[in-house]
Formats: structure tokens, C-alpha cells, sequence
């Protein structure tokens, strides 16, 4: 029988970042300032929330995530990248990888290395 392919939707190696709860998108006005109608970067809303992701520990870890799953993270701003953006970000990875699961691949692998990372500097 042929082995399953892993599963990016399940996989516990992708899977969104364990939030502490200091996080900028887990305070109460996070949904408003999270998700829009328009992520047009040029709007001062849609800015603030890119800024708080950049300043947040768990960015690259959370782009990450968000971009391993397209389906279910299709809306709201995550690890500083716009929905849009990410779309952007995953056809340039198809494109520089050559399929999907060699996309699967390299983003578990930034993610293990993200979270290394991050790890690290938070633990030196
Ligand atoms: S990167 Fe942005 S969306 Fe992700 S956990 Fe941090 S604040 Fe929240």
C-alpha cells in the first residue's frame, strides 16, 4: 500500500504558534484591528496591524503557519504579511520549489528553524 502523504493540515510540526496571551492580536480589539474589509497597505489600520506583527516574537513562526495553510488562513493579518501577500509568498514558493509538497517541505523546515531561533535568543 502506498505511504499517505503528510498532511500540512494536520501536521504538529506547522501548526500556529502556542500564543502567551501578550501577544498584539490577543487583545480585546484584535479582531478589529486583525481583520478588514480592505488590507490595502496604503490604509493607516492595515499598517498598525503589519507593525504590531513585526514587532511581535512569534512573527516568523506565525507567517509561516498562515502560509502553510491558504485554505484556512485566508483572511485576517498573521506574522506581519497581508492576505494577499501571502498568496503572493506561496506562488513564489511553488514556483522556486516546483510543487506543493516540496513547499510543505521547506516551510516545516523554516519553521523548525523559526522556532530555533527564536528559542534562542529568548533562551542564550
Ligand atoms: S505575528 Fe501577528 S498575528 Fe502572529 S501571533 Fe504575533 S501579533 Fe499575532
Amino acid at each position: 500500500m502506498k505511504a499517505k502523504p503528510p498532511d500540512i493540515l494536520t501536521d504538529t510540526i506547522v501548526r500556529r504558534p502556542r500564543l502567551t496571551g501578550t501577544e498584539p492580536c490577543t487583545r480585546t480589539e484584535a479582531k478589529v484591528q486583525f481583520f478588514h474589509a480592505s488590507y490595502d497597505t496604503r490604509r493607516p489600520e492595515v499598517q498598525a496591524a503589519l507593525r504590531a506583527c513585526r514587532r511581535c516574537p512569534l512573527n516568523a513562526e506565525c507567517n509561516i503557519w498562515a502560509l502553510a495553510r491558504p485554505e484556512q488562513v485566508s483572511d485576517g493579518i498573521f506574522g506581519g504579511t497581508t492576505p494577499r501577500q501571502r498568496l503572493t509568498q506561496r506562488r513564489q514558493l511553488v514556483d522556486r520549489c516546483g510543487d506543493e509538497a516540496a513547499v510543505e517541505n521547506v516551510l516545516r523546515r523554516a519553521y523548525q528553524q523559526a522556532v530555533h531561533r527564536r528559542t534562542r535568543n529568548t533562551n542564550p
